[in-house]
């Protein structure tokens, strides 16, 4: 994908955001990210969701972000939303394909996500 099209994709779900919510959701940033312990993904920085959106939405949003990705060479294994602290409102939507540490981390011996009080877990694809 080049930034041309990564620039189109940022508008693209800024637009389905406000499509689904009805709300005037802004997407400041669309994020391509690589980092050292081995995860990747993209994240979409976002104001004016909130996690009652997300929650209804939840399999539009997933869909939405796994064709992104594809196009990026992303594998979305883990989709989730990030709260502002202490409050109902999404500061960013994430897709990422966890690394073997981060995925133990995450997921722990009994496979089940326990993941951090600031994360909305919309997707996660056990290994
Ligand atoms: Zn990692």
């Amino acid at each position: 994908m080049s930034i041309k099209e990564l620039q189109g994709a940022r508008a693209e779900i800024e637009k389905k955001l406000r499509q689904y919510t009805g709300k005037a959701v802004f997407l400041s940033e669309l994020d391509v990210f690589a980092l050292a312990c081995g995860c990747n993904g993209i994240t979409a920085n976002v104001r004016g969701l909130s996690i009652d959106d997300v929650d209804v939405f939840k399999d539009v949003f997933v869909s939405h972000f796994a064709s992104i990705c594809e196009m990026l060479d992303v594998e979305p294994t883990f989709l989730f939303a990030r709260l502002i602290p202490a409050t109902n409102e999404v500061a960013a939507l994430n897709a990422r394909n966890l690394c073997d540490k981060c995925y133990v981390e995450l997921v722990g011996e009994k496979g089940q996500v326990r993941p951090r009080p600031d994360m909305f877990v919309l997707h996660f694809k056990k290994r």
